[in-house]
């Protein structure tokens, strides 16, 4: 059943960057502070405790990220993540001037940097961002790297290196793959002891990358096994145009999966989300069991896939479930 666990506005979908594989709307309204700020007084008398921000590139709405991290403190929430590109700064002293402001706004959570052969930052201004944001939040595991993965990885992985080494640090990988980025002071400890947040660790978290249902994924050898949202799932996703979805999944602009808007109660937007048939398939019944059946149905589909969230796009995009 989808129980959400976390809030994450979306304040813009406008960018600095123009990633090939990026699916957000770029035009359309923006969000307001003021609806921000009561949807999280509903989110509140839900037991929605976690805010996080992603986009576009919410740092272009830096009043936004302010104002709704000092209400968020006010009611007593905590923070997941903070994403952003790191790069949408022209110098160096605005830059910290930003992220000043949000951290004196009372942000404590994660900044979750989003840097990958698709976002093709310059080592040495992703450096330059990581740098700032230690010194904004006095501490040097303030930034988690989340990196899809890709087939031309190895420039990155050298760009990784690169900004590891401006950084003080190096790039460690775990069975091929990037894994964290940590420095003499880090090593030398135990990690079992707790750490005050002064040596640099900064973890690189890979995934996969989903493909739209416009690109087709179906050339897989088994079919996915059911997940029931894990991961992405379990939020309300406020677009910037206030449309409430049910999860930070890249199918979240699909109708079928905005069961709201920021105007409505929390309450009356879960009671939206379990009656929609997509939405119970893909967090009750499984979208396995849905695809069974719309095989026995007659649907034909034009191959395998090992991608679930894939699959609900495509079943959106086809309208096949409601
Ligand atoms: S940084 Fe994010 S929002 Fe901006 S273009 Fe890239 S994927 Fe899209
Ligand atoms: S399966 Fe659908 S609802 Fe679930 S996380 Fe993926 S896109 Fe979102």
């Amino acid at each position: 059943m989808f129980h959400p666990e976390e809030v994450i506005f979306a304040p813009t979908g406008r960018c600095n960057l123009r990633c090939a594989h990026c699916r957000v709307r770029r035009d359309g309204p923006e969000l307001a502070i003021e609806a921000a700020v009561s949807f999280l007084d509903s989110c509140s008398a839900a037991g929605v405790e976690r805010v996080g921000f992603s986009g576009g590139e919410p740092f272009l709405r830096l009043d936004f990220v302010v104002a709704v991290t000092a209400a968020a403190v006010d009611r007593g929430m905590y923070f997941d993540r903070l994403m952003t590109n790191g790069d949408w700064w022209a110098t160096e002293a605005s830059l910290r001037e930003a992220l000043g402001a949000v951290a004196e706004a009372g942000f404590d959570g994660v900044i979750g940097l989003s840097y990958d052969a698709y976002h093709g930052q310059a080592p040495e201004r992703v450096a330059a961002f990581m740098a700032a944001a230690y010194e904004a939040f006095g501490r040097q595991d303030a930034v988690e790297i989340l990196s899809v993965r890709s087939p031309d990885d190895e420039a990155f992985f050298r760009g990784l290196e690169a900004a590891a080494a401006a950084l003080g640090g190096r790039l460690e990988y775990e069975l091929g793959e990037p894994s964290r980025i940590v420095d003499d002071a880090y090593l030398t400890r135990s990690e079992s002891d707790p750490d005050d947040g002064s040596a640099l660790v900064a973890q690189v978290v890979r995934s996969p990358r989903s493909r739209s249902a416009e690109e087709g994924a179906w050339d897989a050898e088994r079919w996915f096994a059911d997940d029931y949202c894990e991961g992405p799932g379990n939020v309300l996703y406020v677009h910037p145009d206030g449309g409430v979805a049910v999860c930070c999944g890249f199918a979240n602009e699909r109708p079928q999966l905005i069961v709201g808007t920021v105007g409505d109660a929390v309450d009356a937007i879960v009671a939206e989300a379990a009656a929609r048939p997509l939405v119970r398939a893909c967090y009750d019944t499984g979208l396995a069991a849905t695809r069974k059946r719309l095989e026995a149905e007659g649907v034909r589909f034009p191959g395998r896939t090992g991608d679930a969230c894939f699959f609900c796009d495509y079943l959106c995009k086809r309208g096949l479930v409601e």
